[in-house]
């Protein structure tokens, strides 16, 4: 088998926390770092800022909502480095196109102790709190599957397009529920990791930043940008031999309970 180089990855890195995370893994991933945007042009100025600072990311065009783009990704990294070592999906989770097998397990290099954050919010956490007890219990279950927290995703963008969601028990915040999905999603992908490839070693939590000075929170939030890539950045580096976190919330570097 080759013998790549180490290479981790960064979704919606042109800005706000995904450059902070990309500019700290930088300094401190020992491989190749990948600076992905769906612009290119914001993609590569974003990459000749951190070359100016004397760091050295490469660039890949990555929009997640966009399967041929997801597509050319993988086959990149494959080429490259054999698949991923770290993904930090900062912009949210792509879906995998169901009709290009052999799908999204194929990202990862086999067997690596491969790292995954999904940047969630603590509003996910908080929104749980606000739903009805029977859609708190179905986040919360240890056995729900993807296809049916899609059907509740669903759900509820049916009920807000009829003016019904709150009566039918959800918050009443689109983002908020789309962060319960990314929260409960990295549940279920962890669970579906121990289940199929726990000789991998693989960690996949999902965590919140805080709340940050970017374009999404404006000025008056409490975190820079450089202090919400911390808790990224410290689940994108846990050590090879680390047990844990996996599944989990994390704030602040500690897990939450959801
Ligand atoms: P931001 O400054 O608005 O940056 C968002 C980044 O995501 C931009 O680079 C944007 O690219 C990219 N993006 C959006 N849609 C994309 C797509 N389809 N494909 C690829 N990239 C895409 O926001 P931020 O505050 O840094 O937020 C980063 C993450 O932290 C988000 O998941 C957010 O929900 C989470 N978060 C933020 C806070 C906070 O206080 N800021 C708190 C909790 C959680 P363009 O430049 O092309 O638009």
């Amino acid at each position: 088998m080759p013998s790549y180089n180490r290479v981790a990855l960064v979704t919606g890195a042109n800005k706000g926390i995904g450059f902070a995370i990309t500019r700290d893994l930088c300094r401190k991933f020992p491989g190749d770092v990948v600076l992905t945007a769906r612009d290119e042009a914001r993609g590569r100025a974003a990459v000749q800022q951190l070359q100016a600072e004397g760091l050295s990311p490469r660039f890949h065009q990555l929009d997640i909502d966009n399967p041929q783009s997801i597509c050319a990704l993988r086959d990149f990294l494959r080429k490259e480095y054999g698949g991923l070592d770290v993904l930090v999906n900062n912009a949210g989770i792509g879906t995998w196109p169901k009709n290009k097998p052999p799908g999204k397990r194929d990202f990862f290099k086999e067997p690596q102790p491969g790292r995954v954050v999904n940047v969630s919010s603590l509003i996910s956490l908080e929104a749980l709190k606000n739903c009805s007890p029977e859609l708190r219990q179905k986040f919360r279950s240890e056995t729900i599957t993807e296809e049916e927290l899609v059907g509740l995703m669903n759900k509820f963008v049916e009920d807000a397009k009829e003016g019904v969601h709150e009566k039918e028990g959800w918050p009443n915040s689109a983002y908020a529920v789309s962060k319960i999905g990314v929260t409960v999603l990295s549940r279920i992908y962890a669970r579906k990791l121990n289940e199929e490839r726990r000789g991998d070693k693989i960690l996949l939590n999902a965590c919140c930043p805080g709340w940050v000075r970017t374009d999404m929170a404006g000025p008056k939030a409490t975190k820079s940008p450089e202090e919400g890539a911390e808790t990224p950045v410290y689940l994108a580096l846990l050590t090879p031999d680390a047990e844990g976190p996996h599944g989990q919330f994390v704030q602040d570097k500690k897990v939450e309970q959801w």
